[in-house]
């Protein structure tokens, strides 16, 4: 958390506050707190970007990628790309945050005449697992190639997952959650998935028949638009909020995630069951869930 539909949500709420601004200065705020990871340094990501316009904001697998040009200048050699990893806790907000001793810091934009309102957007993560990474063009061109990602959930053709899937022995719940194979799926949503497909986390992927490959690909774009539909899943803890400092509301459509001992939905015979894989809670139905 947050996963792909959070931080999809993340990206489509702060775009109108964001796309076209000049940015006037990146302030940091006073945190006690575990410092966040910034490369480079904060005072030379703080200095490039001042004065930049924000050209497009948009996402890939789990990351936030605000994409920055110098005013005046379209030159795609001069394009700079913040990228934001909020990991466990970390929040794009235009509203007031959570609680003020975990805001990180601020995209300050320059006033405009027309629309005075519009609001600043800042960072706030309570755990401080988030990463920030300035690229050049060049280095986030190399960035994508370097293989760290694989495709975006959204993105992935049935072929290509299959293709992928064939590779691997591991159990196809532990499979979905490597990054390299498919892009965007954290331990939450891997389980809706498994589910609505009913497929068992425990299945190696390789084993999976062809003919349920579709049903799988379709299930991963299903529980991911739905997710975002929702905007998000805010859990018993409370971390995540949209960017107006709101729960999203997906928790109230999960089927398995965090339902162990409750009656499937589905088959109405059978509760929900909870295992450990790679370390990770996976909860699933054992009656509607067909190992192959
Ligand atoms: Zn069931």
């Amino acid at each position: 958390m947050p996963e792909l539909p959070e931080v999809e949500t993340m990206v489509r709420g702060v775009r109108p506050y964001m796309e076209g601004r000049l940015l006037k200065r990146l302030r940091r705020y006073p945190c006690r707190r575990k410092p966040l990871s910034f490369t480079p340094d904060f005072p030379q990501i703080a200095r490039t970007l001042k004065g930049r316009i924000v050209r497009e904001i948009t996402r890939t697998a789990k990351r936030i990628v605000i994409q920055f040009i110098a005013p005046g200048s379209e030159a795609e050699a001069l394009y700079q790309y913040l990228v934001i990893e909020p990991r466990m806790t970390g929040l794009l907000l235009v509203d007031d945050p959570p609680s003020r001793e975990h805001l990180r810091f601020e995209f300050e934009f320059t006033d405009e005449e027309e629309d005075e309102s519009r609001p600043n957007v800042s960072y706030w993560d309570r755990r401080g697992l988030g990463t920030v990474t300035l690229y050049s063009q060049q280095e986030f061109d190399a960035f994508l190639k370097s293989g760290r990602l694989g495709p975006d959930a959204l993105a992935i053709s049935k072929e290509e997952l299959y293709e992928k899937l064939q590779r691997t022995a591991r159990p196809i719940k532990v499979a979905l959650l490597d990054q390299k194979l498919v892009a965007g799926i954290g331990n939450l949503y891997a389980s809706e998935i498994l589910f609505l497909c009913q497929v068992h986390p425990e299945t190696p992927a390789n084993r999976i028949p062809r003919r349920l490959i579709k049903r799988l690909h379709l299930a991963i774009r299903e529980v991911l638009e739905t997710a975002i539909l929702y905007e998000g899943s805010t859990l018993g803890d409370g971390t995540y909020r949209n960017v107006l400092n709101q729960d999203g509301s997906y928790q109230n459509e999960h089927r398995v995630y965090q339902k162990e001992g409750a009656l499937c939905t589905r088959c109405r015979c059978q509760k929900i069951e909870r295992i450990v894989q790679a370390q990770r809670s996976t909860f699933f139905c054992s009656n509607c869930q067909k190992k192959y």
